[in-house]
């Protein structure tokens, strides 16, 4: 049997790998048009400022494909699929290429929101960029020392764009991020949350401007900056657009392989077309893309076993998981954040703010499981979130990890319970009083 997987990222090099650790016999062969082995896309904010080289990107080199017997086939672009004859067609070569079983690791594309000229300057390489691939860091820097580069505008409040925005700052670029929404981060946040962000980021001396729709990039021969809806104009050398991604579909679309904002498939990552799989970012399930590398590895082991006809396991699709990487920052947003958007169930919410100390951790409960978290400033917690999510919790235990106490009142016995409370006790004004009998602060006492 044959199998060809077109793409090299974290899906298509996993899916190969499960394929090969599952049988030794199958003749595999991955084709990209990339010009690298399996990269991680994850440091490339860091190639821009210099912080690493490609070479510390790459995760396996040409050794490990022989190893593995993966024939790896770089450069070469599949312009077309013939489900009909299985066979593939490589841009500019006349000879076909057959399959027996086609994977479709396509990945995505970065999303470019309908502002005027941001398409057509990016083409033409006038100053508008976006960052996917070791090609686009090695153009972004490039451009920046080329043309001096003084201004820079991130266009896109998301984990990305904040990763970028906090390295290009490092050539000592003034830098404003420009986000749509009212806050940053806001499939990852909540609002309390974002703004506690907001300020952090802005102490780094990145400039943050919300509720900012873009409405046209603006220069004629290079970028110079950007207008926005309410009129308002920023000046730029360069803009950097971050704004969510585009699963990659149209090899799939061309031949009525079935597609909506991705590659449809069912629990085995099967398509709509028989032998042919899809996985990773490019594929659609129950309505939803993911777009991170844990639901690509996941998604990798069972389309690995549904090629090989074994469909031991369905996919069920992956909790969102996003951790922002910025050296000093830490925070950590897993699974359902915001409840008052999630229908059915009792929801309940454990949070500790402690805003002085630049800190937020918030879990969420649904009939007493844990069904998400943000983690800001304090990842203590992170180790029992990862394992608990989804399984049983006990308040009690919570609070406690979470060092959230319940104060009682000495002379009356009125309780106050952080856990349900928006002020921490030790925040509360010097001239609070119990609001049961007036009794001063200093009468509480942590109850045991
Ligand atoms: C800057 C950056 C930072 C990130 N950080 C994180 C992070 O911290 N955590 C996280 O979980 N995720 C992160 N991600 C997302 C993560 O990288 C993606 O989820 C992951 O790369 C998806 O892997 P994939 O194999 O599905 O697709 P891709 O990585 O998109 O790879 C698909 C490959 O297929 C190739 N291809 C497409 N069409 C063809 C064709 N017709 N012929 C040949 N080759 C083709 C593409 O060129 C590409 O090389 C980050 C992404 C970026 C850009």
């Amino acid at each position: 049997m044959k199998v060809v997987i077109i793409g090299n990222n974290v899906a298509g090099t996993f899916t190969a790998q499960n394929i090969r650790y599952l049988n030794n016999e199958i003749e595999i062969e991955i084709f990209t048009q990339e010009n690298y082995p399996y990269y991680t896309r994850v440091k490339l904010p860091e190639l821009i400022s210099k912080k690493v080289r490609i070479d510390d990107l790459i995760v396996f080199k040409d050794e490990w494909y022989k190893n593995k017997n993966l024939k790896l086939s770089l450069n070469k672009k599949v312009n077309k699929i013939d489900p009909n004859n299985k066979i593939i067609y490589i841009e500019g070569e006349k000879t076909p290429f057959s399959y027996d079983k086609l994977i479709l690791a396509l990945g995505s594309v970065p999303n470019i929101p309908p502002i005027k000229n941001a398409s057509e300057m990016k083409t033409e390489k006038k100053g508008v960029f976006t960052l996917r691939s070791i090609n686009d860091a090695l153009e972004i820097r490039d451009y920046i020392k080329k043309f001096a580069v003084e201004k820079a505008i991130v266009i896109g409040g998301g984990l990305l764009g904040l990763e970028l925005a906090n390295q290009i700052k490092d050539y000592n670029l003034e830098t404003t991020v420009v986000e749509f929404f009212p806050r940053l981060l806001p499939r990852q946040l909540d609002e309390e949350c974002g703004t506690m962000l907001k300020e952090e980021v802005e102490s780094r001396g990145i400039k943050v401007v919300l509720d900012a729709a873009t409405q046209e990039i603006l220069g004629n021969g290079r970028v110079t900056g950007i207008k926005l809806k309410d009129g308002q104009t920023l000046d730029a050398d360069i803009v950097l657009i971050q704004a969510g991604i585009r699963p990659t579909i149209d090899l799939a679309k061309e031949v009525n392989i079935h597609t909506n904002k991705g590659i449809i498939v069912n629990e085995f990552l099967e398509t709509s077309e028989k032998d042919i799989y899809a996985v990773g970012d490019c594929i659609e399930y129950k309505n939803q893309i993911w777009g991170i590398i844990p639901a690509c590895m996941e998604q990798s082991k069972i389309a690995a076993s549904s090629v090989l006809g074994l469909k031991k396991t369905d996919y069920k699709g992956t909790t969102p998981k996003n951790t922002l990487k910025i050296v000093g920052l830490e925070l950590t947003s897993i699974g359902t954040i915001d409840p008052t958007k999630e229908e059915g169930g009792s929801w309940e919410i454990l949070k500790k703010a402690d805003k002085k100390d630049c800190c937020y951790q918030k879990l969420v409960l649904k009939d007493n499981k844990l069904k998400g978290a943000i983690l800001f400033g304090e990842n203590k917690a992170m180790p029992f979130v990862y394992n608990k999510m989804e399984e049983d919790v006990n308040r009690d235990e919570l609070k406690k990890l979470l060092e959230l106490y319940t104060y009682i009142c000495s002379n009356c016995g009125m309780e106050y319970d952080e856990a349900k409370m928006d002020v921490l006790f030790k925040d509360l004004l010097q001239n609070f009083k119990c609001p049961e009998c007036g009794a001063p602060k200093d009468e509480f006492k942590i109850k045991d």
